[in-house]
């Protein structure tokens, strides 16, 4: 690799790379095939739920979403909470919220048009510079260069990266940018994506079915199973409280609609206390216990890791003696309460209040 000119390495790279995805490229539902023209909106639709998900649990998120909403103008007429309760189970609901706020923007403001440029995409409400660079490289074939933690992982080695990643960010950038071809960026920006995924894995990459194993320097000084080097991870700090199962003899459950904004924001869930700073359950919740004929501690935890914290919440069934109104505050049937789109923390608190039920 060293004694080869460098513009004659970046095409090589990026040929092969292309040649091999040809070959070798995962068919999923948002890609255009062959001479199919991309569709952009299944392109950014599927790079916001990409975000911190993996392709596995996407996929039939997205499809359900093009089933049910199969254009911009319909996503952007959507009801949220419905977007919500389609959205649950795949995390950082602010995404959704954003996605919403995104397509009403693109249907109304821009008349149904995607923005083309990097510049204008990042406008958009959780469109951040990867999101941006993916859609305008893959929908719109624009010379964008969108980097991941797989596209880092892919230059670390290829480069021989022997510091953290996290201290290489840049550099990083502009070496991924310079093996970038001027054509066929989409395909280009999916490959490199691919082979990150699929070849070029975090633990024991197959270096032996690489299409760039001849430039990988990595690969050459036998230190793929170092590179890429990392920093270690946080100690993720834990966080404890309480969640309350209200139910009544209808078979029902009392649940309340989040705030917009912030964590899980706008889904629906039980009262809690005891893991959040605010304290505005504290009221119901004593209402809730002066009401209750029978209050039962279940035995065991619900765990639950967020980005930032891990959360651990004891489960507290309350049985209301009668049907109670309370402020804010809805009855749902249990019967159907997992159609509903309850968060994954959410159904876990009341999977782990069920399974008393059926014991
Ligand atoms: Fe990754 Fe191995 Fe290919 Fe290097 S040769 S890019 S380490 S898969």
């Amino acid at each position: 690799m060293k004694n080869m000119p460098a513009t004659r390495q970046i095409i090589n790279i990026s040929d092969q790379l292309l040649a091999w995805y040809d070959l070798h490229q995962r068919k999923l539902p948002w890609r255009a095939v062959g001479d199919e023209v991309p569709d952009p909106y299944r392109v950014w639709l599927s790079e916001i739920m990409l975000q911190q998900t993996q392709i596995i649990t996407v996929v039939p998120y997205f499809n359900r979403f093009i089933k049910l909403w199969p254009g911009i103008k319909n996503l952007a007429d959507a009801d949220i909470n419905n977007v919500l309760r389609e959205w649950a189970g795949l995390g950082y609901y602010a995404r959704a919220r954003n996605m919403h706020r995104s397509a009403q923007i693109i249907a109304y403001d821009h008349s149904g048009q995607f923005p083309k440029e990097e510049a204008e995409l990042l406008k958009l409400p959780g469109v951040g510079p990867y999101t941006a660079a993916a859609v305008a490289a893959i929908a719109f074939g624009k010379q964008a260069t969108p980097v991941d933690g797989n596209v880092e992982r892919v230059i670390a080695r290829l480069h021989r990266i022997r510091t953290p990643i996290q201290d290489n960010k840049l550099i990083i950038r502009s070496l991924a940018s310079q093996i970038a071809p001027k054509t066929r960026t989409g395909d280009y920006a999916q490959a490199v994506m691919d082979l990150g995924a699929t070849v070029c894995t975090p633990r024991n990459p197959i270096c032996s079915v690489c299409p760039i194993t001849e430039f990988c320097e990595a690969f050459s000084y036998e230190e793929t199973d170092i590179i890429p080097i990392s920093k270690g991870r946080k100690k993720i700090p834990k966080r404890t409280g309480t969640a309350y199962v209200i139910f009544n003899d209808a078979n029902q459950i009392l649940l309340y609609r989040r705030s917009k904004t912030g964590l899980l924001g706008g889904m629906l869930e039980v009262p809690s206390a005891g893991w959040e700073e605010h304290k505005q359950h504290d009221e119901l919740i004593k209402e809730a216990k002066r009401d209750t004929q029978n209050l039962t501690e279940i035995p065991g935890s619900v765990k639950h890791v967020f980005t930032h914290f891990k959360l651990e919440l004891v489960v507290v069934a309350l049985r209301l003696k009668r049907h109670k109104r309370f402020l804010n505050q809805r009855w749902y049937s249990l019967d159907e309460i997992e159609k509903i789109g309850l968060s994954k923390l959410m159904l876990k608190v009341v999977q782990h209040f069920k399974s008393t039920l059926e014991s």
